[in-house]
């Protein structure tokens, strides 16, 4: 038997006076339901806890149909009562609902859907937007006309499109699901969605066991990152799947036809009214087969992401430090001759510095810009470069001889060799 548990948490914000939201779980019936009310002087949560109270009533039949027909019953009191006075006037709700229902001896998760409220399954880790938005930005996205980044941030973002109580008819998106235990749905008005990202949603489901805990927490987060609309969350656990789980990876092994990606299997979507292309849902071809998600999802995977992030992260400090090394190996590879004041000297590095790496100081030698010619000063000046110590050594050397050997006769030497030289020539006999 397949068995749900759930728990839910709302809270008015920290911008509005009045809490028009409201949630419904009921475990023994398996119906679970968020509904968002719109109207201002408190017509919104009249027409909110109309809808819950009404799908709760009006919910007999566990059936997709029977989903349905409770949902139309909250569409029709609301819109009844919207009629009765002319404050109620204008009034609505969004209501998103999910029930255990039978359908051809198996069971099912139905969801019902009008208004921006949304359905997730969270599935294995991953987070899927089962519902779809009946809200101006939903349908500008699914167009391709904005992304769901800037859906987030549109002026226009709270237009509703679809609500109960705005009209004595309703259309109601369904789909339907096979429940297997460890899944968990979450149901919320859009003041969770608007304020926490889907991967901090999927995070604090993969985080907290208990379904209130876990719905309470999420609540806590929303009014932490801004809390500007009222927020209500449901997280409902599949405890218990009748071991669908089990039998559904025997069918696998069985049918490898039935290979992850293809869709299809026992069930599919449901629909009602204006439901676009079935193929597009992920979840039911997930929740029938149990593929891996197949193509792009919204949905995130923040432990991959993070395994990713961290070898990712490895990679870049390792070719970092390589790079630094190298770097490091080439700037202090190398021996230049310079000046240190008027002193030749002998540097460690390259000429004015690689970088951070700054040329150090190897030797002073005993020889000053004086002793040398002009344009070997000018070299010293910029740094004559070596590969060697005794490379820079031979050359400073060299400099030495050629500015010896360019200078005329130097002062202490000449007078010894003229006088060595003169006596003897002055001493010689006249031819
Ligand atoms: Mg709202």
């Amino acid at each position: 038997m397949t068995t749900l548990r759930g728990g839910g948490a709302t809270d008015v914000g920290r911008v509005r006076q009045i809490n028009e939201d409201r949630f419904l779980t009921r475990d023994d019936l398996g119906l679970y339901a968020v509904a968002d009310g719109v109207g201002g002087h408190q017509a919104g949560e009249v027409a909110a806890q109309t809808s819950v109270e009404t799908l709760e009533q009006a919910f007999l039949e566990s059936t997709t149909d029977g989903l349905v027909a409770a949902v139309k019953a909250a569409n029709d009191a609301v819109w009844r009562l919207a009629q009765s006075a002319a404050e109620k006037r204008g009034m609505g709700t969004t209501l998103t609902a999910v029930a255990l229902v039978q359908e051809d001896g198996e069971d099912h998760l139905a969801v019902a859907n009008v208004g921006d409220s949304r359905m997730y399954l969270f599935q294995r880790g991953d987070l899927v937007q089962v519902s779809e938005d009946h809200s101006l930005v939903g349908e500008l996205e699914r167009e391709g006309q904005l992304t769901r980044d800037e859906a987030l941030v549109h002026p226009q973002r709270s237009i509703i499109t679809r609500a109960l109580g705005m009209d004595p008819e309703v259309e109601v998106d369904t789909w339907q699901l096979l429940p297997y235990a460890g899944d968990r749905l979450l149901l919320c008005s859009d003041g969770l969605t608007n304020e926490v990202p889907d991967d901090r949603i999927a995070s604090t489901l993969r985080r907290i066991g208990d379904p209130r805990e876990a719905a309470a927490d999420l609540v806590r987060e929303a009014r932490a990152h801004g809390g500007n609309d009222n927020i209500t969350v449901v997280v409902v656990d599949v405890v218990d799947d009748d071991d669908r789980a089990e039998r559904s990876s025997a069918a696998l092994a069985d049918e490898p036809t039935m290979a992850p990606g293809t869709g299809g299997g026992p069930t599919s979507v449901s629909g009602w009214g204006a439901q676009p292309d079935p193929g597009t849902r992920p979840s039911p071809t997930l929740t029938a087969t149990r593929p891996p998600p197949a193509g792009p999802s919204r949905a995130d995977r923040p432990r991959r992401v993070t395994w990713r992030v961290v070898a990712f992260l490895v990679v870049l400090t390792l070719i970092a430090g390589i790079a630094v090394a190298a770097i490091g190996w080439y700037a202090r590879g190398a021996y230049y001759v310079g000046l240190d004041g008027d002193r030749v000297a002998i540097y460690k590095g390259r000429p004015g510095g690689l970088l951070w790496f700054d040329p150090t100081l190897v030797e002073r030698k005993p020889l000053t810009t004086a002793d040398l010619l002009p344009h070997h000063v000018r070299d010293l000046q910029a740094g004559r470069e070596q590969p060697t110590k005794a490379d820079a050594d031979r050359y400073v050397n060299n400099l030495r001889q050629q500015a010896a050997e360019a200078r005329p006769p130097a002062v202490e030497t000449a007078p010894t060799t003229s006088l060595l030289f003169a006596p003897t020539t002055l001493l010689l006999p006249p031819p």
